[in-house]
Parts: C-alpha cells; structure tokens; sequence
C-alpha cells in the first residue's frame, strides 16, 4: 500500500518527530521519578508516622501535593502524541502495525482489554495493553502498554526507530 506522502516528506516528518520523542521519553521519566518519590514518602509516613503527630502532619501535607502531582505527570507522560502526517492519536488502532509499520493489523477488541489484542501478521507481535501474567496469577495488572509505536496506525507514516 503507499503511503501518501513522498519520500521527502517522510523524512522530513521523521526530522520533525525526533525532538518529539526525546520530550515523551523525559515525561515518562519524570513521571517515574515522582512515583517513586512519593512511594518513598508513603513508606517513610507509614513507619514513622506514629512517632508523633506534627511530623505525621508535615510529611502528610507534602505528601498530598506531590501524589496529586504524581497523577497529573503520569496520565500527561502517557498520553503519545498525534501523528505529524494524518493528526490522529498515535494510540489510535488503524490498518498498519505500530510496531513495524507494516499494513494488515487486525483490530483489537478492545482498545483496554486483552482478550482481542490488535495482532500483527508481519511482525506477529500482539498489541498487549498490560504485562502478561503468570499463569494462575488472580486479579488485574496494572496497564502498561506492551508495544512501542514506531509508525502511526492509521497512515502509516514510519516515525522513529527508538519508538515510544
Ligand atoms: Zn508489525
Ligand atoms: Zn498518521
């Protein structure tokens, strides 16, 4: 299938795209160090909590903000952003793989859930929204995308060899 824009313009859009994913992988980075901070503030106030009521108060009045500020940085990290060619949201599932950028990847059943991932013929990789469990295993992982996008499903445009 081709593609509808030149090879000039690919490279280009690529181009473009570079300093775009270097700020995605910042975010996530951030986010990250934020969770982990405020793990260790919660860890910090559960076992010393109790040793007084002023240093509970304080250490609870700065855990509010930065757990608030956790979920602000975590759901703006995670968010990947449009395709530079067609403007949809690079999460979006369409023809091509995300993966590979090869054309004939099915729909998934649901975009949240893993019973019908999107699957790729070319690069047989399922598009996985959490981690695989351990067979057994009760309950719900928390989401994590399982794939990276290198080109955006719905032209696809190829945008970066790193991915998201
Ligand atoms: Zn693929
Ligand atoms: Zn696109």
């Amino acid at each position: 299938m081709a593609l509808p824009y030149s090879p000039a313009q690919q490279q280009q859009f690529r181009l473009d795209f570079a300093p775009v994913v270097g700020r995605y992988h910042r975010r996530k980075r951030r986010a990250r160090r934020f969770a982990l901070t405020s793990g260790g503030l919660f860890l910090v106030l559960v076992f010393t909590g109790s040793w007084s009521a002023a240093w509970f108060d304080l250490l609870f009045v700065l855990l509010v903000p930065l757990v608030q500020a956790t979920i602000v940085l975590t759901i703006w990290a995670i968010i990947p952003p449009k395709c530079p060619g067609c403007a949809v949201p690079l999460l979006k599932f369409g023809a091509y793989c995300p993966e590979c950028g090869s054309a004939g990847l099915t729909k998934p059943g649901s975009q949240w859930t893993d019973e019908h991932p999107a699957h790729c013929a070319a690069c047989g990789k399922d598009m996985l929204q959490r981690p695989p469990r351990p067979p057994g295993a009760r309950g719900q992982s928390f989401p994590s995308r399982q794939y990276r996008i290198r080109a955006c499903s719905s032209c696809g445009l190829y945008l970066t060899e790193e991915g998201l």
